[in-house]
Formats: C-alpha cells, structure tokens, sequence
C-alpha cells in the first residue's frame, strides 16, 4: 500500500509499505478520506512531542472497514466509518467517565500510531472498545464524513459557551473551524455572528458561511466596531480560533457582561499571556478552553453530517490524491481555501 510519511520537519515521503496484519483486537480501515487538520500543519512545521519520525499523522478519517479480527463486535466488512481522534485508554479516571479526549495518557491517532495519510489504517483495541468509529449514512459521502472530527471539537466547545437565542456571537479567525462555528451558531439561534478576519478571500467565507458582519482589524478597530454593533454591551459569545495571543487579550473587552468566552486555538508556542482579569471579576465573564471532543459529540457530529444539517459541503475547498499530499498541505498552509481533503483512492 502506498502512505505518505512525515520524516522528519516538513518532509512528507511517498512511501511503498506491506498492508499491516491485524490482531484478533483490529479492524483494518480502508481511508477513503483524510482531512488535512490545523495541528498536521503543526506537526508538519514543528514536530510535536507526541510524534516520533517516521509517522504517518492524519487523524480526520472515513473509510471502510475491510477487516476485522475474530474477537471484534459490533463492525463488520464493508461498513462505512468515520473516526474520532482519540484512543481513550479506558482506565483513568476521564475515560470512566466517557471523557475519553481527556485522558491523561493522551494518545490519538497519527500521533502516538499510524494515521490517515495512507490507502489503510489499523484501528488498535482500546480505540475500538473506548474511542469513537461511527458508521454514516449511505447518502453522506466519505470527503463529507471525514469532517466529523473536526466538527465534533467544534460542537464541543460550543457546548461549553452555549449559544442562545438572541445572541450575538463574536468568532475570531475564519478558517475551516470559524467557518464551521459561524454556521453552527447561526443554526442554534445567534441573531447576529460576527466574524473578524484578517485576509480578504477569509472574509468571504466568513460571510458565505452566515456570519452578518465581518471586521477587518487592520481597517477598524474591533472593540469599537463590536461595541457599536451592540449598542454598547458588548457581545454574548466570544470564540477565538485564532491563534494570537492579542485576540485572547481583546475578547475579554468585547464580552458582554456574564459573557462566555471560548479560547479554541493554541498558541503555536507557549507563550505567557498578560490578561486584564478585572474584565473576568467584573463582568463575571466565564472564560473557557476546550480541545478535542468527547465521544458524544463525535456522535452528535455525524447526526449533523448525515441530515445535512448545515451545508457541509461548502467547508470543503481543495481534494487531492494521495501522493499530492505535499500540495494540501502547502495549499493549507497558503489558506487558500478552507478544508483540504485527500481521497486515498480516487
Ligand atoms: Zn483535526
Ligand atoms: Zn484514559
């Protein structure tokens, strides 16, 4: 089969390997669709700490399971799977309580294990018993399906900053993620999505996506400009999935007071961030950080997927086969578009 490994700092190798064998425990998944994730770009760049070269990252799976081992229920061949990013390790005591992205072993897919950017992948024990395979509907395409991960993370943080009726929603950053937080809260009932974004061909996403104003913060000031638009108080919900540290600093100015704040993006390194936490005493902001998803809102996220409950499709810019891979990664990097997804055999 053929994988295209990352060995070492932004080296991506096309590389000829054997089909692995599977245990009793396995399911062996034929990928036929790998979303390219803000954290490979990550890993791509920077390495991570998790990762050792040579790996095959990618953690934003379909497939279709094409083997299994003697001991494995509830999965047969030929059903059609998307995959969540952890492999819980069923112990600790996260995963007992079906908090299986945070546990403290912090293992997931294309980190600590193989991952998607290859024509098969095999699923370990625990991520079968713990982490999340979800079949999809035959009307939702494998390229679609694939983006159940991401979107769980996003359902899952927007759990965490509830979205009400009336609100106005405030998302920092318009990339696949913002774009996908922007149309989530219009449909939970936001009256008014406001996206800030730097690049021009962003900013239209933003607005294709449904947010009802877009700030450009190099032509006006967004705490002014946010101010303004809520005659004063400033907005409900404010998500950040920009990684700049001064965005963390100006969301606690533009919540309303008892505002929810999500901080979604990490910072590319650790950085110590000086905060005004008056803004969070006063104003009883709740500020927050999620990461990953819980099983449930990967489930949650296929419901979405399969009834269409957003337009999925449009988060999907760029497709490419699997020795192009170099190229989604360099077209992602450039922020051409939104999503770059590869089809393994298309
Ligand atoms: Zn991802
Ligand atoms: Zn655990």
């Amino acid at each position: 089969m053929n994988v295209v490994a990352l060995t070492g700092k932004e080296q991506l190798i096309l590389q000829e390997r054997e089909i692995p064998a599977i245990s009793h425990h396995e399911i062996l998944l034929k990928v036929h669709a790998i979303g390219v994730c803000g954290s490979d770009l990550r890993i791509y760049q920077n390495g991570d700490n998790r990762v050792d070269f040579p790996r095959v990252i990618g953690h934003e799976i379909a497939g279709e399971i094409v083997a299994l081992g003697k001991y494995v229920n509830h999965f047969s061949i030929g059903d059609r799977v998307t995959l969540g990013a952890h492999i819980p390790c069923g112990e600790c005591l996260f995963c007992q309580k079906n908090e299986g992205h945070l546990c403290i072993k912090g293992e997931s897919i294309g980190y600590q294990i193989d991952g998607g950017f290859a024509e098969y992948v095999v699923l370990p024990r625990n991520f079968i018993e713990y982490g999340s395979i979800q079949k999809i509907a035959d009307t939702t395409s494998y390229e679609i399906a694939s983006l159940s991960e991401p979107f769980s993370c996003v359902l899952s943080g927007l759990k965490e900053v509830e979205i009400r009726d009336g609100d106005t929603v405030v998302v920092y950053g318009a990339g696949a993620i913002g774009c996908m937080y922007i149309a989530a809260a219009k449909k939970l009932g936001a009256k008014k999505v406001i996206a800030v974004q730097r690049s021009k061909p962003r900013q239209k996403m933003a607005t294709e996506a449904g947010a009802d104003f877009v700030i450009d913060p190099l032509e006006s000031n967004t705490v002014n400009k946010v101010l303004e638009m809520t005659n004063g108080y400033g907005a409900e919900v404010v998500i950040i999935t920009a990684p700049a540290p001064s965005v963390q600093q100006e969301s606690l100015e533009i919540a309303k007071k008892t505002g929810r704040i999500l901080f979604f993006a990490g910072m590319k390194q650790i950085k110590e961030i000086s905060l005004n936490t008056n803004h969070i005493i006063y104003k009883q902001l709740k500020v927050v950080g999620t990461h990953g998803a819980p099983r449930e809102s990967h489930m949650e996220a296929v419901k979405w997927i399969d009834d269409g409950v957003i337009d999925f499709h449009f988060f999907v810019t760029h497709s490419f086969p699997l020795h192009h891979t170099e190229e989604a990664f360099q077209t992602a990097l450039r922020k051409d578009g939104l999503k770059c997804i590869i089809n393994p055999f298309k």
